[in-house]
């Protein structure tokens, strides 16, 4: 769950302080052209802390960011071995 909702807040509500559509990059999500992307943290910041700075990151709309987060919520995750 995103933070402002943890919190409690609207985004919705908030006033915009910048605008940065198109100049971060696309969505890491295959076919995926948004560029209306978020940064989403492999090592979740609610889980790990300070530490989430030191695992990978990569872009995701706000579409797959929410979707990613929806479907691991209260999750067990296997380990998944190539
Ligand atoms: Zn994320
Ligand atoms: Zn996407």
């Amino acid at each position: 769950m995103p933070t402002a909702e943890r919190l409690g807040v609207d985004i919705r509500n908030l006033p915009v302080i910048g605008d940065f559509r198109g100049q971060l990059g696309r969505c890491s999500v295959k076919g995926c052209e948004s560029e209306a992307v978020e940064d989403h943290h492999f090592a979740p910041q609610a889980l790990f802390g300070t530490a989430a700075d030191e695992w990978p990151r990569a872009l995701l709309c706000v579409n797959h960011h929410t979707e990613w987060h929806q479907r691991i919520a209260g999750q067990e995750v296997k380990r998944h071995l190539i």
